[in-house]
C-alpha cells in the first residue's frame, strides 16, 4: 500500500520524531496538537534535529527545507481527514487515547489504518472504541525516534494480517527494525522488561543502598548498558514510567512487583518529569 499522506496526533517528544521520519521518507505529514504552542514546540524540535544533521554533514540544507516543507502543523483535527495512515501519539492515558481514536474513526476513510504509539496499553480496548478494529494496531517507536531502530508492531484481538503487514512495511521504509507482538499484553516486549528494572533502581535509592549516580554507573559498567535507568527515565519521561507501572499493576494481577515506589509518585506529583521539562532525577536533591 502506498502511504503518501500520514497523520500524527500529538506533537510531543515522540510525535514530532515520528512526523520527522515520515517526512524524511517523502510522506506529506499533518501533525496535530491541542495548542499552537505545542505544535510550534514540535516543529522547532524537528528543525533543531535536522539543523544538527546539516551541521554534521549528514544532510544537505536543501533536503532539510524539503523535509520541513512536507510537515504541516495544526490544532485542527479535521486536517487529518484525507490521511492514508494515522499514528496516535498523545499522552499515556487510555481514556484520552480512546476518545482520539473515536474521533479519527469518524473522520478518516474506512480503509485507513489507525495506529497507536502507546507504551503499554491495550490495543484491543483502543480498537473497541472504533468501527474498524481490524485496522487498528500498535506501532511502538522508541526515543529518540529518528535514532532508535526498533518498532514493535502490536496485534490487537481483531487486528487483520493486512494491517500488520502494511504497518510493518511502513516501519521498514522508515528504516526501522520491526518485531511483531503477537498477543496484546501490557507493555508488549521492551517495556515489560524495562519497567521492572526502573522500579528496582528507584527502590535501591529509596532504601538508601546507593545514590542515583552510582546506580546508573553500576548498570552502565556492570551490565554494559549504554544508559543507566535514571538517565533513561530523564530522557523518556518519569511520568511515563509511573503511568506504565500503574497500568501493569492494574492489568497484571495486582502483583506487588508493579507497585510504584513512593519516590516515583512524589516526582510525578512534583512535576519533575524528565524529558528536559521540569527537572528530573539528576535535578532531585538527594
Ligand atoms: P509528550 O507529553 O511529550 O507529548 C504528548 C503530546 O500529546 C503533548 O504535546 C500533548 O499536548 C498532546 N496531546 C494531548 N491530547 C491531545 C489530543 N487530543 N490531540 C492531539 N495532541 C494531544 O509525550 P510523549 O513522550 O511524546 O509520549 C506520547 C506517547 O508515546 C505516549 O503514549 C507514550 O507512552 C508513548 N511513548 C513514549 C516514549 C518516550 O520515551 N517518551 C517512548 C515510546 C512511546
Amino acid at each position: 500500500m502506498d502511504i503518501k499522506k500520514l497523520g500524527v496526533v500529538g506533537a510531543g517528544a515522540m510525535g514530532n520524531g515520528i512526523a520527522q521520519i515520515a517526512a524524511q521518507i517523502g510522506c506529506e505529514v499533518v501533525m496535530r496538537d491541542i495548542k499552537d504552542e505545542f505544535v510550534e514546540r514540535g516543529m522547532k524540535s524537528i528543525d533543531k534535529f535536522l539543523s544538527r544533521s546539516v551541521e554534521k554533514g549528514k544532510l544537505e540544507a536543501g533536503e532539510k527545507d524539503a523535509i520541513l516543507g512536507r510537515i504541516k502543523g495544526t490544532t485542527d483535527m479535521s486536517q487529518l481527514k484525507d490521511m492514508d495512515f494515522v499514528i496516535e501519539v498523545v499522552i499515556e492515558d487510555l481514556e484520552l487515547k480512546k476518545s482520539v481514536f473515536k474521533e479519527l474513526d469518524e473522520l478518516c476513510r474506512p480503509e485507513v489504518i489507525l495506529a497507536s504509539n502507546t507504551s503499554s496499553m491495550s490495543i484491543t480496548e483502543i480498537a473497541a472504541s472504533t468501527n474498524r478494529p481490524e485496522r487498528i494496531c500498535g506501532m511502538h517507536f522508541f526515543n529518540p525516534v529518528p535514532l532508535m531502530r526498533l518498532v514493535e508492531v502490536i496485534r490487537g484481538f481483531s487486528t487483520s494480517d493486512e494491517t500488520i503487514a502494511v504497518t510493518t512495511e511502513l516501519a521498514k521504509k522508515m528504516g526501522k527494525i520491526t518485531v511483531e507482538v503477537k498477543k496484546d499484553s501490557p507493555g508488549f516486549i521492551v517495556n515489560r522488561i524495562m519497567i521492572p528494572h526502573m522500579l528496582e533502581a528507584i527502590k535501591i535509592v529509596e532504601e538508601g543502598i546507593a545514590s542515583i549516580e552510582d546506580v546508573d554507573t553500576a548498570v552502565k559498567n556492570g551490565l554494559n548498558y549504554p544508559m543507566g535507568p535514571f538517565e533513561l527515565m530523564d530522557l523518556t519521561g518519569i511520568d511515563i514510567a509511573y503511568f506504565v507501572s500503574e497500568y501493569f499493576y492494574k492489568e497484571l494481577n495486582k502483583e506487588s512487583k508493579w507497585v510504584s515506589p513512593g519516590l516515583l509518585k512524589t516526582m510525578v506529583r512534583a512535576g519533575k518529569l524528565g524529558r528536559k521539562t521540569g527537572g528530573g532525577w539528576y535535578a532531585f536533591d538527594k
